[in-house]
């Protein structure tokens, strides 16, 4: 029968999952013979079994006394013992660390009568017991403790903490060692199943059910007088990742004072003076760790009486520039491969340097939480409408734009903004697209915000604001401040771009951007865009000088006032091509056709100038305009509009390749296909109207973003050149989820309450779209084996989305240009992990 407790140096098959984190370094060090303290590990079977019966399954007591026993030959004391006992720690640690989250009962073995008439470090370890066991055994509040421990005379504490101990519990501190033992052991295993863990769990997507493992450990004491002492060091700088010894000692103390900051420890230089024979040791210890491990350790040690005792190693949380520059010096130092490196940074944590953030150092309150829908952080005073956003921009001032929600309408006054908030819309609201796309902070969806844009006020969970206050806003965490917080800058650096270019090196799938002007176009390239995978012509449509004549195309009345108006904008049109082109110049830019609906370019109805405007925003109203006229439906119904839009395409591709000599790879994209015929009706207009103009290349593809494109993508392959996945649209499709509804609304309480685990408009749902996406992969290469296969929805600068999508076998993802450098990493993780290399994750 498989046993439910080892000793240090006794090899267990199960690894950590079976011993914890703790047991498992406990374990590896003894077998390395670093010096720790003996002991044994009760394994997460063990605490398994225990969750099932509700108590110890049959044998575990015994092996429990049969490890005992054999820890007292190794230390030559007695368990129980009422002079000079052995004495133990109780120590929870789970496979996956949980700091803080769980229970640890020290001293664990001492009575009245060894504690009688000791030493202080004695009657101080017998208070700690007490204390320890009554908060974490029988639960009694820890201010009762606290409120009766006097520090200068302990014989008395500990009559005060026994008296407290049987006024709650009814019964006497027990002084049988091994009933102290058998209940400490089972507080362990229960504190995995209190709230605050459970929600730590939830919130970390640790599994609830795989248990903790209880390491019982001979105690030593750092609190023994001049020759002891305790501390916590780290191999490398945690903040900076720079090489050296980094850490704090504290002489005469145990670990736990350290923990709790009751005292303030000395740099660990100190401990070179006090106890140079421990710390030459120590010194060379840490260094044989961090070679075994091959990676930066958080170690926690204990000298006693001039002995060392290292108690925890493990990998060190770290930022993410000390994750870089600890990856980057390791592989000089021939310490890990360029592989091990790419794999150990945390996509998601990349973010941190390209963006400003708030000073870790600093102290504040958070009056509200929104979804944090693009990352940074912001300060500036509250401006409520794009204009006057534009104006206070234009005059210096540092503004943050704060409404309902925005649209393209807002677009200059987001372009003035330090950062966006919005009280409604989610993740792929207009107000986190747009902010991604110029990598501003923005907070949407903030359901405690209310806003009065005409008597200019808005109120945060109460709090009354007006224009001028000064908010900050953290798009990372979703975080909303009152008043300015100290942030930090960008931080990108050598390291940074020396991970990405070995990341480059080992990915499959290629990574474009999403860009609709040159400045993004051209911004996409310096965080290493290989091409623009979407351009939304729609926002060219948007501009001041443009939009009116927008206007007057929807206004008119027969198609050859149409076409006038369509005359007009086509120059616009085709210079902002030529940028795009020239940006991008030798990589694929993929143009889109118009998609919205036409009437998010008109004003609302009571805005209208006139009673023919009212009625042409009447007729085009719908009751569920993303499901109506829109996409490639416009394109259909209205040719004009797409053949003004591909002769743009086609002129701005010869003008450049004329004036440059390189020839731009253009592909043109219809949106929102669900039928074959659609597609082969809107090719063909293309090839007749680009025929018309020049002898250019190009493709014609079409965005994926229906369940039925999906299901038909054998059919609609036959047209295509390209497929690209708006996972936007097919979400929404897909699940029957409103983009714009969604969040703040039922998907919020979704989310809270379990329902669903992730926003699947942020990560991608795997299992129900993921699916679509495999079977339109499927089909549209068993009629095009060479079809180009891409994704541009928001999905694809989403690093565990990325990596389904390298195992859908995608050519390339396109995501916004600041997350470009995270797409890159997590393709290249994507790459590794095939090739077994897992990608694992050590931020902080
Ligand atoms: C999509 O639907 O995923 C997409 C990229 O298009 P948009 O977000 O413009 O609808
Ligand atoms: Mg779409």
């Amino acid at each position: 029968m498989a046993s439910y407790v080892y000793d240090f140096d006794e090899p267990a098959e199960g690894g950590r999952d079976l011993l914890g984190g703790k047991g498992i370094g406990l374990a590896e060090m003894t077998q390395l013979g670093v010096p720790v303290p003996a002991g044994f590990t009760i394994t997460t079977d063990a605490c398994r079994a225990y969750m099932e019966l509700g108590d110890f399954p049959p044998g575990l007591a015994e092996e429990v006394d049969e490890h005992l026993a054999r820890l007292e030959r190794t230390t030559g004391k007695r368990f129980g013992d009422p002079k000079d006992p052995l004495l133990v720690s109780v120590r929870s640690g789970a496979a996956i660390s949980m700091p803080g989250m769980m229970d640890t009962i020290l001293n664990v073995g001492l009575g009245d009568e060894a504690a009688a008439g000791g030493e202080r470090f004695v009657l101080d370890s017998y208070r700690r017991l007490i204390q320890m066991y009554g908060e974490t055994v029988d639960h009694i509040d820890p201010h009762r403790f606290s409120d009766a421990l006097d520090e200068d005379d302990l014989p008395k504490t500990i009559d005060a903490f026994k008296r407290i101990y049987k006024e709650e519990t009814g019964r006497d501190f027990p002084q049988d060692a091994k009933e102290q033992l058998g209940r400490a052991v089972r507080a362990v295993f229960e504190s995995w199943n209190t709230p605050r863990a459970q929600r730590y769990r939830r919130h970390h997507d640790i599994p609830d059910d795989l248990g903790t493992a209880v390491n019982v450990v001979q105690m030593v004491f750092g609190n023994k007088g001049e020759r002891s002492g305790t501390g916590v060091a780290f191999t490398r700088d945690p903040s900076t990742g720079e090489a050296g010894l980094y850490g704090e000692f504290l002489a005469d103390a145990q670990g736990e004072d350290v923990v709790a900051g009751i005292r303030t420890p000395e740099k660990i230089e100190a401990m070179r003076e006090r106890l140079p024979e421990a710390f030459e040791q120590f010194v060379e210890t840490i260094r044989r760790l961090e070679e075994h491990y091959r990676d930066m350790q958080d170690i926690e040690f204990t000298v006693e009486d001039g002995k060392l005792y290292l108690l925890q190693t493990r990998s060190a949380k770290r930022t993410a520039a000390a994750a870089l520059k600890a990856a980057v010096d390791m592989v000089d130092e021939g310490l890990i491969t360029r592989e091990e490196a790419v794999a150990r940074i945390d996509p998601a944590q990349l973010d941190q340097l390209l963006h400003p953030r708030i000073d870790p150092d600093a102290s504040y309150d958070v009056a509200a939480k929104g979804l944090n829908a693009s990352p940074g952080a912001a300060s500036g005073q509250i401006v409520f409408d794009a204009d006057t956003a534009e104006q206070r921009g234009k005059d210096g001032d540092a503004v943050i734009l704060v409404r309902w929600e925005t649209t393209p309408d807002d677009i200059h006054g987001m372009i003035a903004a330090q950062g966006i908030l919005t009280a409604h819309g989610g993740m792929t609201s207009h107000a986190a697209v747009v902010a991604r796309g110029m990598g501003k902070p923005c907070v949407a969806g903030c359901e405690a915000l209310s806003v009065d844009v005409d008597a200019k006020t808005a109120a945060l969970n109460g709090t009354k604001l007006g224009e001028g206050d000064v908010i900050t806003i953290d798009g990372g965490t979703g975080e909303v401040i009152i008043g300015e917080v100290a942030l930090i800058p960008p931080e990108i650096n050598e390291d940074f771009e020396t991970v990405l270019g070995w990341a480059d090196d080992l990915r499959r799938m290629k990574v474009r951007a999403n860009a609709d002007t040159p400045e993004d176009a051209a911004k996409a390239r310096e965080f290493g865009a290989q091409g623009i995978g979407l351009c939304r012509t729609e926002h060219m449509f948007m501009a001041e000088d443009r939009l009116p004549v927008v206007r007057e195309m929807i206004m008119a009345g027969d198609e050859d006032e149409r076409r006038a108006a369509l005359d007009k904008l086509l120059p616009h049109q085709q210079s902002d091509f030529e940028g795009i082109f020239e940006a991008m110049a030798g990589l694929p830019v993929t143009i889109r056709l118009l998609d919205p609906p036409l009437h998010e370019f008109l004003p609302s109805l009571e805005e209208a100038r006139d009673d023919r405007m009212r009625s042409r925003i009447r007729a085009l109203q719908e009751a569920n305009p993303m499901l109506g006229t829109r996409g490639c439906r416009l394109g259909l119904q209205w040719p004009e509009i797409y053949e003004m839009q591909v002769r743009a395409i086609i002129r701005a591709a010869a003008a450049v390749r004329d004036r440059t000599g390189d020839a731009p790879l253009v592909e043109i994209m219809h949106p929102l296909v669900g039928f074959q015929e659609e597609l082969r009706r809107l090719r063909e207009l293309t090839i007749a109207t680009a025929e018309e103009e020049a002898d250019v290349e190009y493709l014609v593809g079409t965005m994926i973003e229906l369940p039925r494109a999906c299901i038909r993508a054998d059919e609609i392959a036959e047209e295509a050149d390209f497929f690209s996945f708006g996972t936007n649209d097919l979400t929404q499709t897909a699940l029957g989820f409103s983009r714009d509804d969604a969040e703040g609304k039922f998907l919020t309480y979704y989310l809270q309450d379990g329902v669903l685990e992730r926003n699947p408009f942020e990560t991608l749902d795997q299992s129900g779209v993921g699916d679509l996406m495999a079977i339109a992969v499927e089909r549209g290469r068993e009629t095009k084996p060479d079809i180009k296969l891409g994704i541009c929805g928001e999905h694809g600068g989403e690093p565990m989305s990325v990596r389904f999508c390298h195992t859908l076998g995608l050519d390339y993802v396109s995501c916004s240009p600041y997350r470009v450098p995270l797409a890159r990493l997590a393709a290249a993780q994507a790459a590794l992990a095939e090739s077994g290399v897992e990608a694992v994750s050590v931020g902080g």
